[in-house]
């Protein structure tokens, strides 16, 4: 791992940069690259923004959205490749394990480039040649802003950047109600406000632009899809492939569905389980004291924050189901330490 002068000196000179995020990119994976990219443009880089697949269309306003590169679109795939064969440095954003990009993980590895990983999440993969890395922050976008600040060029950031930012740190807080919505965080978004980011035309963009089927398919997921264990303070959807075809469900129209689950009084675990193409997506949520992250990378071949992490399952629905269930009772001391269950049964 080289030191933050190694990296600074990298920089200091014209490069090929290609930047990329976790698969299905939310607002912080996409804010936190563009942002990124947005400021390392304007210092004279040349810069691609690669995602391993394609995004919600609720961040299609961010700067340079236009500009990037899907790497699972067969015709996008060829130039995205040939980018990253030509970088000088690769910034890796968001996530801290390369299996989180898909085939893009094996040509990082093997890449020659310089490789920088940015992330706020836990356990990270020794695959970089230097990282800004910290579970205290709420967001990757938060990690950036403070980097740029530190190499100096605080009055780079512009509206544009600013958006991209404020928008990462906006979602991954909840909209500033997790634990993880710091002092420290209420003070970046104060200068992101005053550098020109529009607070309320951001969530506007990003809360307020359900499509009607959306929300029609929340209303039918509440009503028919939600099972609630108040024995072990637990509630989860489950959602099939044909559920999300009867609502023309776009990427990004689950975003949100777990909170649901969770905001249901003395519930402390949630979870979605939805069908895919390849297996069945897991979103976890928790409350304060309650951790799914060590829950998912245990048992689900995932990972993620405290109180929000993922992971998946190659199983059938129903075994699935019985897994996750079995699973949450057998080790329910350990994810429920503070919570007396004996009581509720
Ligand atoms: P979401 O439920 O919104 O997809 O993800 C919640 C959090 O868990 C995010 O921070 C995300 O990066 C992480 N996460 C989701 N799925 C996976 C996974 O399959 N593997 C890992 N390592 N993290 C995941
Ligand atoms: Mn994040």
């Amino acid at each position: 791992m080289k030191a933050f002068a190694s990296f600074q000196k990298e920089i200091s000179t014209p490069k090929k940069i290609f930047i990329t995020t976790h698969v299905k990119p939310d607002a912080d994976a996409l804010g936190s690259s563009l942002g990124l990219a947005n400021y390392l443009i304007k210092k004279g880089h040349e810069v691609t923004v690669v995602t391993p697949t394609d995004y919600p269309s609720f961040l299609n306003w961010m700067k340079g959205n236009e500009d990037v590169l899907d790497f699972s679109a067969p015709k996008q795939t060829a130039k995205a490749k040939r980018k990253l064969k030509e970088a000088d440095v690769i910034f890796c954003l968001d996530f801290s394990v390369l299996n989180r990009v898909n085939e893009l993980g094996d040509l990082i590895r093997r890449s020659d480039a310089f490789v920088v990983n940015i992330d706020h999440h836990q356990d990270p993969e020794d695959f970089a040649d230097f990282r800004v890395w910290s579970t205290e922050a709420a967001a990757t976008c938060e990690l950036v802003y403070e980097l740029i600040v530190k190499l100096g060029d605080k009055k780079l950031i512009d509206k544009d950047i600013a958006e991209c930012l404020y928008a990462g740190i906006m979602t991954d807080t909840g909209g500033f109600r997790h634990p993880n919505t710091t002092k420290n965080v209420h003070h970046v978004v104060a200068d992101l406000i005053e550098m020109g980011a529009d607070n309320s035309q951001i969530a506007n963009w990003i809360y307020d632009s359900n499509s009607v089927n959306r929300l029609k398919f929340i209303g039918f997921a509440i009503s028919r899809r939600l099972v609630v264990r108040e024995d072990l303070h637990l509630a989860y959807f489950i959602i099939g492939k044909k559920d999300l075809k009867k609502y023309e469900s776009r990427t990004g129209d689950t975003e949100g569905l777990v909170n649901y689950a969770l905001s249901l009084d003395g519930i402390h675990m949630a979870a979605l389980f939805s069908e895919r193409e390849d297996g069945i997506k897991i979103s976890f949520r928790s409350s304060a004291d309650v951790a799914v992250n060590k829950f998912a990378a245990s048992f689900w071949n995932g990972g993620g924050h405290k109180n929000a992490a993922g992971g998946k399952s190659h199983l059938s629905m129903r075994a699935t189901i019985q897994r996750f269930e079995d699973l949450v009772e057998e080790n329910k001391d350990t994810l429920f330490p503070t919570k007396d269950l004996a009581e509720q049964t």
